[in-house]
This record gives C-alpha cells, sequence and structure tokens, in this order.
C-alpha cells in the first residue's frame, strides 16, 4: 500500500513561513482534501508532496508496502492536475493523449478509444488545445491524471473551470478509477470537488 509520510513539515518564501510543523501520514484508500483560502499554501504544499518544491524543514518519506521509494523517482508513481501545469497547446487532443502515454501506462482496462469516449470530445479530437474553452481543457488534465495508472493522484483545484455536468462528470471519474489509490486533492472550499475525501487537513492552522 502506498503511503506517504510527513514530518514536521515548514515552508518558507524568504522571511515568511507559508506553514510549519505539519506532521501527517497519506494512506491509500483515504482520500485527503487540503482545504484553506487563496494564498494559504495549498499549491505550496501539494508541490511539496510531489517533489516539485523542497520544503525548509522536515522530511517526506514515500514507501509502497513499507519499501522506501527515493524521492527522485517519485514522478513515476504519481500523476497530476494542477492550474500551473498547462498542456501543450500546439497539440491536438489526439496528440496529447499519444505524447502522455509515452511516459504513463493506461490504467488498466482503459486504451485511447476508450478515453477518448470518456473525455467526451471525441468531435474534438483534431483540434488544437489552444483553440479549447477553458472547461474542455480542464477535462483533458482531469481525464489524463486520473485515467493513468499511477498509485497516487494529486488534484489541485480540479473543478475550476468545469460546469454542472462537468462536475457530475469529475464526481463519475474518482468514483470509478480512484478507490484503491492515494488521492489528494487541494480545494477552495468548493464541496463538490471533496464530498469523497475521508480525511481534512486545513492548511491555515499550520500558520506560524
Ligand atoms: P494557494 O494554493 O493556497 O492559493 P499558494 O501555495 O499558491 O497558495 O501560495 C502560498 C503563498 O506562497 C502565497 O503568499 C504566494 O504568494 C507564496 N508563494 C508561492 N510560490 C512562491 C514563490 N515561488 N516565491 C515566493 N512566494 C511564493
Ligand atoms: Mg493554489
Amino acid at each position: 500500500m502506498m503511503k506517504i509520510k510527513l514530518n514536521n513539515i515548514g515552508k518558507r518564501y524568504h522571511h515568511d513561513w507559508i506553514f510549519r510543523n505539519i506532521n501527517f501520514e497519506f494512506l491509500a484508500g483515504e482520500p485527503c482534501v487540503i482545504i484553506g483560502p487563496n494564498g494559504s499554501g495549498k499549491s505550496t504544499f501539494l508541490q511539496i508532496l510531489s517533489g516539485l518544491v523542497i520544503p525548509n524543514e522536515g522530511t517526506v518519506e514515500y514507501s509502497n508496502n513499507n519499501q522506501i521509494i527515493p524521492v527522485e523517482h517519485i514522478f513515476r508513481h504519481f500523476s497530476i492536475a494542477a492550474p500551473y501545469l498547462d498542456l501543450i497547446e500546439d497539440f491536438t487532443l489526439a496528440e496529447i493523449i499519444d505524447f502522455h502515454f509515452k511516459f504513463k501506462k493506461h490504467l488498466e482496462g482503459v486504451n485511447d478509444t476508450l478515453l477518448l469516449e470518456i473525455i467526451d470530445l471525441k468531435k474534438s479530437k483534431n483540434k488544437h488545445l489552444k483553440y479549447y474553452s477553458s472547461g474542455m481543457k480542464q477535462r483533458v488534465k482531469l481525464a489524463l491524471a486520473i485515467l493513468s495508472d499511477t498509485p497516487i493522484l494529486l488534484l489541485d483545484e480540479p473543478t475550476s473551470n468545469l460546469d454542472k455536468k462537468g462536475i457530475e462528470w469529475y464526481q463519475m471519474l474518482i468514483e470509478k478509477y480512484t478507490a484503491s489509490r492515494l488521492v489528494i486533492v487541494c480545494s477552495n472550499n468548493q464541496t463538490q470537488e471533496y464530498d469523497f475525501c475521508t480525511q481534512k487537513i486545513d492548511i491555515g492552522s499550520y500558520k506560524v
């Protein structure tokens, strides 16, 4: 089982501590929401979990069935959908799917045809992503992350730009494809994007 253990994590930019003294254990099958207002440090925290940002204090330990995973290998084990990670806009949908799955495996039972059906943008398959609406792009980001065969799934404000139908679609994907994985969601209090979470971290309570 996948586990991420935080020991006294703290992060500051210049002299300002964003958060400090976070101790927590994330486990597969126990989805967790990171909650807090704009600028409270949710995205910074998620980037620490993904190994993209280094904390100023404390350590992050990754393990699978008690087997330690070194931080420099952790990118193979997670997929992420976040506002600051942009799709390659000069690609068509078909091309971005092809490109993405050069690096990640499909979740079992999912192939490119099914993926296009799930994203429900088949008509736009040969359109460049720069001509997609922000909601269409968000669907693509979420589908690529959720339908990759990775034990860790990191979602930063996943329902941003989605309409009501899109939010229901996201909830269906979560229910169907993430039960056994380690899922972490950042949310600015949009309950529809983290209803399924059984754990919660209020990042605002780790201010100094
Ligand atoms: P949230 O995702 O909760 O909106 P962020 O993690 O994006 O919050 O930002 C938390 C704080 O850290 C903000 O005050 C932001 O300005 C600051 N911050 C984030 N990244 C940097 C950086 N690279 N350099 C300096 N300050 C940063
Ligand atoms: Mg953020």
